[in-house]
């Protein structure tokens, strides 16, 4: 059994919440490059079968083209994240113990991959949420989801291939969504493009001229931005949860107070180094100087 710290009611600290979430790909059996299986598409140069690795993988689990990935087709590998599900999975719940060296515990373990992840993820944005509400229900329902998920990837393996997933998620996401109202009302306001109906959930944005625009407040979640421009906006106080930013323009944007932006979200979107980011994420590497 791990260390856990579920009973913990320490208050939300997104610095330290979030160290343990940055990937560690050293100290990981490589699971995103096994546990999951991929069709060929602009994201990935191969078909490759689900719990097989990928034929680029060295026996110590280094990529063998790492610094090629995007010339060589393997855009969607320089934007995965695991949230540091990786290395849990790898050193705690399976102790060090190989799917190479112990070819028995392949299963299981690229099952647990998958699920912790997902709740790796939830803690993301739940540090986030926690972090940014002024509102007390909405604070200890985030650390109460927090500590729930915290001692299901700290403790036995048996649990968390049996945890109800599901019913997780969409406690984390009601408790998402309320935070991401309390902080988006906070720019009502002062005016702005939030009051554009175009702008909304799940909004069909795909290449749309969004540039130079005062965005703040709008609720994005779910939408689809996938080559939207949004160079020179303003995106303080909006929702981003889940949106799909594929090739989306950042330049000179301000997403320094975006809500639940990610990782993964940044490395598959275009920027350069005068975009304003939060500050625990970093530029992605592929982001040119202009
Ligand atoms: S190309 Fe490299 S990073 Fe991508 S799945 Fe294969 S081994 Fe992993």
């Amino acid at each position: 059994m791990q260390t856990s710290s579920a009973n913990s009611t320490e208050p939300f600290s997104p610095a330290l919440d979030r160290q343990s979430l940055r990937p560690d790909c050293g100290n990981c059996f490589a699971l995103c490059c096994t546990a999951f299986g991929f069709s060929r598409s602009a994201d990935f140069a191969l078909d490759k079968p689900a719990g097989s690795p990928c034929q680029n993988l060295a026996p110590d689990f280094s990529c063998t083209i790492h610094d090629r990935l995007r010339p060589r087709g393997f855009r969607g590998c320089t934007v995965f994240d695991c949230f540091g599900a990786g290395q849990n999975v790898s050193q705690g719940f399976f102790a060090g113990k190989s799917w190479l060296t112990h070819p028995d515990t392949k299963d299981e373990m690229f099952s647990a991959f998958k699920t912790a992840r997902q709740l790796h993820e939830m803690l993301w944005y739940l540090a986030e949420a926690g972090a940014r509400t002024f509102d007390p229900d909405s604070s200890n329902r985030a650390v109460k989801l927090r500590n729930t998920i915290k001692q299901a990837v700290g403790g036995e393996l048996t649990d968390l291939l049996a945890l109800d997933i599901q019913e997780l998620h969409s406690q984390v996401r009601s408790t998402l969504v309320g935070v991401s109202e309390e902080i988006r009302a906070s720019y009502f306001a002062a005016g702005g493009d939030h009051l554009d109906s175009t702008l909304k959930p799940g909004a069909d944005l795909m290449g749309k001229n969004l540039r130079s625009r005062r965005l703040c407040g709008a609720n994005l979640r779910g939408a689809h931005l996938i080559g939207a421009d949004l160079r020179d906006s303003d995106l303080s106080g909006v929702d981003l949860l889940g949106a799909d930013v594929r090739d989306a323009r950042f330049d000179r944007t301000d997403l320094s107070k975006a809500i639940y932006l990610t990782q993964p979200q940044l490395n598959a979107a275009r920027g350069s180094r005068a975009t304003l980011l939060p500050s625990d994420l970093e530029m992605p590497s592929h982001w040119h100087d202009g």
